[in-house]
């Protein structure tokens, strides 16, 4: 089956964001946990949520993805900053509990100028305080494009923040194509390339979610524009590969493309098309 969905608001709900996908023909959706700058996280009803829950059941929906917001920084020079991602995520991974089984994705981090190695056991501490052995989410780590001081644009850094988390069950890799694209793997020439250095360095097991975004950049740049899908740097042709690789096709594929809902439905029925079932 062919997993793809967008980026929604959920805004309105849980119940209406999963009509929403299913009108722009989607099975699966992500979602901000709050809103990305930051703040607090609306109150959950678990009557909208058993609707969502009946929706993706009725529709064969696969798994959802949560993505923290972006300014959750569990490796921030400043302790405040620490702080506050820290007790987002905690109280993330609890909410996710209403919808269990489901995907929660992050940014690894930026170490704010103290170094890599101070950064990644930072965010290994937080990971390792905050995920129980009772809880029912994987949680991802978003590959980076490395702007400024970026963890995860490397797979070599995420695998060492994966070999330090106890859950080792419970923590992936959610493979974002502009952003591996901007920190230099080239996924246009060399996609199984690319793959098979995933795997040997982190385990193509671990590989749990793609997001799909074209590039406004060049390979290398280190940028994090997202285009859309086939106006950029990635091209139409990759995506075709993308999302028919063996590897790839059974995961769950997500738009992050800069598009309204006419423009995702767009781009999810081209993506349809393209699929080879
Ligand atoms: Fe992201
Ligand atoms: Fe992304
Ligand atoms: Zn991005």
């Amino acid at each position: 089956m062919f997993n793809i969905g967008c980026h929604l608001s959920i805004s309105n709900g849980f119940e209406a964001v999963g009509r929403q996908a299913l009108e722009i023909g989607a099975n699966t959706f992500q979602f901000f946990t709050r809103n990305p700058r930051g703040g607090s996280a609306r109150k959950i009803e678990q009557s909208d949520v058993d609707a969502l829950i009946k929706i993706m059941n009725d529709n064969n929906f696969s798994q959802i993805v949560a993505h923290a917001p972006y300014t959750m920084n569990l490796c921030s020079s400043k302790q405040e900053t620490r702080e506050f991602a820290y007790n987002t995520l905690t109280d993330d991974l609890k909410r996710m509990e209403y919808i269990p089984g489901n995907l929660y994705n992050f940014h690894p981090g930026s170490h704010t100028g103290k170094g890599v190695e101070k950064g990644i056991n930072q965010i290994i501490n937080a990971l390792n305080n905050a995920m129980t052995e009772t809880m029912h989410t994987t949680v991802l780590l978003e590959t980076m494009a490395g702007k400024g001081t970026e963890i995860g644009s490397r797979f070599e850094e995420l695998r060492e923040i994966i070999s330090g988390v106890k859950l080792k069950d419970k923590i992936g890799v959610c493979l974002d194509t502009c952003h591996v694209f901007d920190a230099g793997y080239d996924i246009v020439n060399d996609l199984e390339g690319v793959l098979s250095e995933f795997d040997r360095i982190i385990g193509i097991d671990k590989l749990k979610a793609v997001h799909l975004n074209d590039s406004m950049n060049y390979l290398g740049c280190h940028k994090d524009r997202h285009q859309k899908i086939g106006q950029g740097a990635i091209g139409n042709d990759a995506f075709k590969r993308i999302i028919n690789n063996s590897y790839l096709k059974t995961l769950l594929f997500l738009l992050e493309t800069p598009n309204e809902l006419d423009g995702y439905a767009k781009e999810i029925r081209y993506l349809k098309n393209i699929y080879e079932i």
